[in-house]
């Protein structure tokens, strides 16, 4: 327990945005070092591999390092930043907030600005990134670019680790740290396996799932599992009838959103796996976004694929919430399919 909080902490206080994964990966290798052997794709997905009692099938494990971020842009002449979004952001949650430019000289802090309304042109209009400033404390470009920064830094929310009411936990970058901690804690717990597993932990995925497209090349599996940190919908108004992302309700299976009708025999496996071995799960029917299934399950001619999420409060901002027991149950049920998944159970699985 102790070790798996440390592990969330550790994983989602690093930063990482698209294009800029190569802490999260470093982290993760050092994890799985002395068990797994690495590969790395070309946009920088790290792929970890370890042969079980059989080769066959190759299991992907998969989880996406990159969080929502964004990019140095241009500084205006008086020295404030401007900035390009990595992955989707609501623009009305980010003024005040605190940003870590990470420049050649470390990361600089600086405080997101909005233009105060009585300056913007069309006042009525809705707040875009493109309408904030950042501002680092530079009073002109060359007070900026004495700071270290230049156009095309990778920028991260300033946020901090920690417990609320014993269970729930708080951070930046749950979505996808914490597929990837699952990822991790399954590969370094699990023992006896019929297959062949294949960790990937890909890049890019907020700005469409570029990593992963260029991973599941190198990786070349049967069978995958995508671990994510899906949106919760826990919040009042949120969910039309109930919730199917709560918090505390278990290890959300994911069946379809638009980009990926999941694997309707799969999905059935796992989740009767889920019942068997008491794991608390919840069903999901997801009406909107996307996750990195929607690459993988259409490539090398079609690979079934299931979604396996650890629902995330406030996803997408400075802070989100996620319930400890969730990372827990999916983490059981995690193991349980990579135990169980031999080549006979499989082919069982797939259309003859
Ligand atoms: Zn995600």
């Amino acid at each position: 327990m102790k070790d798996l909080l440390e592990l969330l902490e550790e994983l989602s206080t690093c930063p990482g945005p698209p294009g800029g994964e190569e802490p999260v990966a470093s982290l993760i290798r050092r994890h799985l070092k002395p068990r797994y052997q690495f590969q790395r794709d070309g946009l920088g997905s790290l792929i970890a591999l370890k042969e079980g009692s059989r080769k066959e099938p190759r299991l992907m494990l998969t989880a996406h390092m990159d969080e929502v971020g964004f990019m140095l842009q241009s500084v205006t002449e008086g020295g404030y930043l401007r900035i390009q979004p990595l992955g989707g952001w609501i623009a009305s949650q980010l003024p005040g907030q605190r940003l870590h430019i990470h420049g050649s000289k470390g990361p600089v802090e600086g405080i997101v600005a909005a233009i105060p309304p009585h300056f913007r042109k069309e006042q009525k209009s809705e707040l875009k990134v493109e309408d904030l400033l950042v501002d680092v404390g530079g009073a002109s470009r060359k007070e900026v670019a004495s700071l270290g920064l230049q156009l095309g830094d990778l920028i991260t929310p300033v946020s901090h680790f920690a417990v609320y009411n014993k269970k729930l936990l708080a951070n930046k970058a749950w979505d996808d740290r914490v597929g990837c901690a699952v990822m991790v804690a399954a590969m370094k717990k699990l023992k006896k396996h019929p297959n062949m597993i294949v960790g990937a932990a890909t890049v890019q995925e907020e700005v469409g799932s570029r990593g992963a497209v260029t991973a599941v090349e190198v990786a070349k599996p049967q069978a995958a599992i995508v671990l994510e940190g899906p949106p919760a919908d826990d919040l009042p108004g949120v969910a039309k009838d109930s919730p199917q992302g709560a918090l505390g309700k278990g290890c959300q299976i994911r069946l379809y959103d638009p980009s990926t009708i999941i694997h309707r025999r799969f999905w059935e496996w796992v989740t009767e796996l889920a019942q068997t071995k008491k794991i608390a799960h919840q069903l999901a029917v997801r009406q909107s976004g996307a996750t990195d299934a929607r690459a993988i399950h259409m490539a090398q001619g079609g690979i079934p694929t299931v979604v396996l999420g650890v629902p995330v409060r406030h996803a997408h901002s400075h802070s989100g919430l996620i319930h400890i027991e969730d990372v827990k149950a999916t983490l059981a049920l995690t193991i349980a399919v990579l135990e169980k998944l031999d080549n006979k159970t499989l082919k069982s699985l797939l259309p003859t």
